[in-house]
C-alpha cells in the first residue's frame, strides 16, 4: 500500500511565494525562517501550519522592521559623494609638490 506523495510545484511556489526548492521535490525551504517544511505527507497543510506558526510571523516581523543597508551607506552615484570624491582629489592636487605635478589645477 503506498500513497502519492505532494511534491513542492511550481503552483504551490506560485500560492506560497516565501517558500523555495528544498532539498528534494517532496520538500520546501522558508526563506523568511531558514528551515525546510516537509510537504510529501501533508502538502498544503503542512505549509499553512507553517505560516501559522508564531515563529514564522515573528520573523516576518523582524524583517520588516529591519533598515535597509542604503540607509546607511549611500549608493555610489548620490551627488554628495561625488562632490566628496572632487574635494578629496583637488586637496591631493595641492599637497602634493609642483615638482611632481606640471599641470594646472582645471577647479582653480
Ligand atoms: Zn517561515
Amino acid at each position: 500500500m503506498s500513497k502519492r506523495k505532494c511534491k513542492f510545484t511550481e503552483v504551490l511556489r506560485a500560492k506560497y511565494p516565501c517558500f523555495t526548492s528544498g532539498r528534494d521535490d517532496f520538500d520546501a525551504k522558508c526563506s523568511i525562517c531558514d528551515c525546510h517544511v516537509d510537504v510529501g505527507n501533508k502538502c498544503t497543510i503542512a505549509l499553512e501550519r507553517h505560516v501559522a506558526k508564531e515563529k514564522h510571523k515573528k520573523n516576518i516581523r523582524a524583517a520588516g522592521s529591519a533598515s535597509k543597508v542604503t540607509n546607511f551607506f549611500q549608493p555610489s552615484t548620490s551627488l554628495t559623494l561625488k562632490n566628496a570624491h572632487a574635494a578629496e582629489g583637488t586637496l591631493a592636487f595641492h599637497t602634493t609638490p609642483e615638482t611632481m605635478v606640471r599641470i594646472n589645477c582645471f577647479l582653480c
